[in-house]
């Protein structure tokens, strides 16, 4: 029942060498695409696919390559984002390491369609083995003439350097992953300008997403239409979700987009651990809503899941069993986003510190009712008063929580203790 296709080889321990990876039809989109296909004509491809960017954002791929400016004098760039670290999500690792030579296809045919020369993956700085794949991979695709000058005889040349990063979360946003990139402080800019018109350097450039890339090799093998008839139809194509918390299995699937929930947490991931109740489920990574059970069929797509009152984000569905206490899962959140926030913007410094102390002292017992509305203010305050969507990824998780389990916290203050065992951390 799963839909394989970036993810078709990556459980051979091979993949990653060129031999196997070419034996397997590597590089035979990135020809094709040099030789046949005009950049402007590629992009066309690529809108027609549908496909959307698989970051977290959801915005179409083709649309974002469509804002460099064609006659711009400046060098154009491509960066990969490879620093996945949203809590819960472990996919764009998998392609890395296990199919590193995909991951590269799709980065040399994404820099052919906005006419650029240099592109760079910017490595989360905590995969070790993902950037050493990548190194090796980018060395193996030089030497065969993937890479480098003249590619193909063609006259194009294309560059490509991996970046590691030194284990920001921020710099998985992509102006932070910029600065990061030219060596200063990974803080986050302020748009516009976009980066597609001033990005690295002050030049044109793309960020896409490792799985967006990894995509666009059997895009453009199988045609724009192939892709548009998987999923829904304005979710198209395959989606990787990494399964996490209270389940049987879990691990990175495939599936079509529009896939249900219910199926991804009870057929894939064989159910909730030792078999309790389904509490509640984190859809798309940490920053997004919380849906209870009631939620459970919905399908997994961008629309179904917003229309379900949360975000499909970057497809880490994290699983929440019964005899989990709300309070300290949300404290454990509240402390990653304080924890991780630049320090940029006033309202996410001072206000996810104050959320997380707040919550801290709930769970230990010393709270009050007063804090569970200081807590709404201080989300409210946040939410929509930032520079970067850090701000309102950690006043998401709050808000969330206090919405759908108010009488968690209310137990908590009254009684100094869990109103469920909370003895259960999430693996
Ligand atoms: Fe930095 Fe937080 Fe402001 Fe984003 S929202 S720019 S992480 S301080």
């Amino acid at each position: 029942m799963q839909t394989k296709i970036l993810t078709e080889f990556v459980t051979d321990p091979q993949q990653h060498r060129i031999e196997t990876a070419v034996s397997r039809g590597a590089y035979q989109a990135w020809e094709k695409v040099v030789r046949e296909i005009a950049p402007d004509d590629l992009i066309e491809l690529v809108k027609k696919s549908g496909i959307r960017g698989r970051g977290g954002a959801g915005f179409p791929a083709g649309v974002k390559w469509g804002f460099v400016p064609r006659q711009s004098p400046k060098p154009k760039y491509l960066c990969c984002n490879a620093d996945e670290s949203e809590p819960g999500t472990c996919k764009d690792r998998v392609l890395l390491e296990n199919d590193p030579h995909r991951v590269i296809e799709g980065m040399a045919i994404c820099s052919f369609a906005i006419e650029s020369h240099q592109a760079f993956v910017y490595i989360r700085g905590e995969f070790v083995l993902a950037a050493r794949r990548m190194q090796a991979a980018i060395d193996e695709a030089y030497q065969r003439g993937y890479l480098g000058k003249n590619i193909f005889g063609s006259g194009y040349d294309l560059d490509m350097v991996v970046h590691r990063g030194g284990g920001a979360y921020i710099c998985g946003e992509e102006t932070a992953l910029l600065n990061s990139l030219e060596g200063d402080r990974g803080v986050t800019r302020i748009r516009p300008p976009f980066p597609a018109v001033e990005g690295l350097y002050g030049c044109p450039t793309v960020v896409n997403n490792v799985e967006t890339l990894s995509a666009l090799p059997s895009i453009v093998n199988r045609g724009a239409d192939w892709w548009a008839q998987l999923g829904t139809e304005k979710s198209t194509g395959t989606k990787l979700f990494s399964l996490s918390g209270h389940v049987k299995r879990p691990g990175n699937y495939e599936v079509e987009m529009g896939y249900s929930l219910k199926n991804l947490i009870y057929e894939k991931g064989g159910g909730i651990l030792d078999d309790k109740k389904l509490k509640v489920v984190i859809p798309g990574g940490s920053s997004t809503p919380m849906l209870t059970p009631d939620k459970i069929d919905t399908p997994l797509d961008f629309e179904s899941v917003v229309t379900a009152g949360s975000m499909l984000g970057s497809g880490a569905v994290i699983v929440i069993h019964e005899e989990t206490c709300i309070v300290w899962v949300t404290e454990l959140l509240a402390h990653f986003y304080a924890h991780e926030s630049c320090g940029k913007c006033t309202p996410c410094r001072e206000g996810t510190q104050w959320m997380y102390e707040i919550l801290r002292r709930i769970e230990h017992g010393r709270g009050t009712m007063e804090d569970i509305d200081t807590l709404l203010d201080l989300a409210d305050n946040i939410e929509g008063n930032t520079i970067c969507p850090l701000g309102d990824a950690a006043a998401v998780p709050v808000i969330s929580s206090i919405k759908q389990f108010r009488d968690e916290y209310i137990y908590h203050i009254e009684h100094k203790k869990c109103l469920v065992k909370s003895d259960f951390r999430l693996r």
